[in-house]
Order: structure tokens, then C-alpha cells, then sequence
């Protein structure tokens, strides 16, 4: 089989895995290279969802080093940083996360912790490259200065791409339809709420930490609708936490959430000023996870 056609197979096998429902995002992954952006080989892989258990210290994963491009099209992390716990992560896990966010042609997107910029192509692809008329545009950023680097270079071709170094926990990506947060958190920032659109979809990871890196926890899809910020779960996932945004003191009520089951029970994103109530999952002042629906 040659490269394209491996790409293409793998686009196909993540369509039925993922359950990916938009024909734009399974072309997106049979046209974008991985191998281009993990640089040089040999690469090391590893099952993710063997990975996901070593994450809670049930089981060590092996990687497997392979040298042929073609072994990078499977359902497979590949190492970017083994000491560091940076992937370049799941396939289909990222499909599906980036399937929740319902991109349309011409949207904007925020893509929180971009890496070296893989999954970011995947979203410029996804809502529209340059010559269609329906360009979409896409924000990342990087923490880690050596893998933004490496993501701008990647990237360069991509007109409708724009990557930053720094702090996710701070940056304003500005007004967004929709929103892909990378790295676990314990609660959404009020500032990515506030520029979504109406209609915008954020995807982000709340996570309890399972290790110094990473932590384990539901991805979460929190919608802008009229009355209020809707929330439902999308999957359980292990994924790198964002130091700098996660909140000591919400940390032990996520986890006592998500341990307990109640997290399930999570409706909406409540943003206005109220007492705690048997319906905060999460209380804050400024942002709590509720089981109240959004009127
Ligand atoms: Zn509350």
C-alpha cells in the first residue's frame, strides 16, 4: 500500500471508530501528514488506550519504534516528549472530540494546546482552507516554546492558521464559534465562555489528577445557547493537565463529582451570581458546573 493509501484507509477506519459524522473532518484526515508534522523518524507508538491505564499506574506501556511513515496511519499515540508524558495523541479520540465541536465552513476555532500542530490542520481543513470562499480560520496555542516552534513551521503553509506561544490559561483568542481546550482543567475559564458565539461549542477536558502531568476525567461539551451555557459529557479520557488552569479549591469537588457519579448528572454551566445549592456539582463564583437546565 503506498502512504496516500494507507492515509485514506486510516481516514476510513476513524469515520466507523470515532463515529465522525462530518465527510469534511474524515477528508481532512485523509489529506493532512501526520508523519510531516512528528518530524524525522523513527518514531515511538503506543496504543492509547494502553496508556490511558498506565496513567492511574495499573500497567507500563511499552512503545513500539517503527521507522516506516506508514505505521504512524493506525489508531496510535506517537512519543513528541516520553519524559515530559507529551503525545502526539489518540486518533480517534481527537476525532471524535473535534466531530462534537459540529464545524461548519468558515467558522473560527481556538485550539488550546496545539502541540506540533497536527490536529490543528485537522480543524483548518475542517472549516475551510484558502480558494474556497468559505474560509474558516483557526487560533492555536502552545505552551512549551520548542513544540510551538515546531507547530508554526508545520503550519506555515496554512494561511487560516495563526499559532502562539504562551499561557492558554491567558491568552484571549477573541470571539469564537467554536473551541477545542487540549489539556485537562477543573473548570471551563470564564473568558473562553465569554468569547464563544452564540451557538459556539466548547470542547474541554475536566479532569481530577491522576499523576504529576496528567490527570483523568470527562471531555465535556459546553454549548452558548439564548438562555445559558448547556453541558453534557462527551467521553471519559487520561490527557496532560494545564498546570495553570487548574483551581486548588475546586480540585477535591471535581473529583468528589466525577468519583460519586453526580458529574453525569451535569446540565449547564451557570454564570450568574446565586448561593450554593444541591444542584452545584462544582461551585464558583464565577463559573459552576450544574445539574439545572439551561431555560
Ligand atoms: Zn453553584
Amino acid at each position: 500500500m503506498t502512504i496516500d493509501d494507507c492515509r485514506r484507509f486510516y481516514a476510513e477506519e476513524i469515520r466507523f471508530t470515532a463515529d465522525v459524522r462530518s465527510p469534511a473532518l474524515v477528508e481532512a484526515f485523509a489529506r493532512v501528514p501526520r508523519e510531516k508534522f512528528l518530524g524525522p523518524g523513527p518514531w515511538e507508538i503506543a496504543s492509547a488506550d494502553v496508556r490511558g491505564l498506565s496513567v492511574m499506574g495499573a500497567i507500563k506501556v511499552s512503545y513500539t519504534p517503527v521507522d516506516d511513515p506508514r505505521d504512524l496511519y493506525h489508531n496510535v499515540v506517537v512519543v513528541l516528549d516520553k519524559a515530559g508524558d507529551i503525545n502526539n495523541g489518540q486518533p480517534s479520540a481527537l476525532a471524535h472530540w473535534i466531530g462534537a465541536l459540529n464545524l461548519q465552513a468558515g467558522d473560527r476555532v481556538y485550539h488550546l494546546g496545539c502541540g506540533v500542530g497536527y490536529y490543528t490542520a485537522i480543524l483548518a481543513e475542517a472549516v475551510g482552507s484558502a480558494g474556497g470562499g468559505t474560509n474558516g480560520s483557526v487560533v492555536g496555542i502552545e505552551l512549551r516554546p520548542d513544540l510551538a516552534a515546531r507547530a508554526q513551521e508545520n503550519l506555515s503553509g496554512y494561511p487560516n492558521v495563526t499559532v502562539h506561544t504562551g499561557d492558554g490559561a491567558e491568552f484571549d483568542p477573541g470571539p469564537c464559534d467554536a473551541m477545542l481546550i487540549n489539556a485537562g482543567v477543573t473548570h471551563p475559564s470564564p473568558l473562553w465562555l465569554d468569547r464563544l458565539r452564540e451557538g459556539g461549542r466548547l470542547v474541554v477536558p475536566l479532569t481530577m489528577s491522576a499523576a504529576p502531568t496528567v490527570g483523568v476525567g470527562m471531555m465535556t461539551k459546553i454549548v452558548r445557547e439564548r438562555g445559558g451555557f448547556s453541558a453534557q459529557i462527551v467521553t471519559a479520557l487520561a490527557i496532560y493537565s494545564c498546570r495553570n488552569a487548574r483551581d486548588a479549591q475546586r480540585e477535591p469537588l471535581l473529583k468528589t463529582a466525577m468519583t460519586s457519579g453526580a458529574l453525569m448528572k451535569m446540565k449547564s454551566i451557570r454564570r450568574d451570581a446565586h448561593e450554593p445549592a444541591d444542584t452545584c456539582l462544582v461551585h464558583g463564583a464565577d463559573v459552576c458546573l450544574s445539574t439545572v437546565e439551561v431555560a
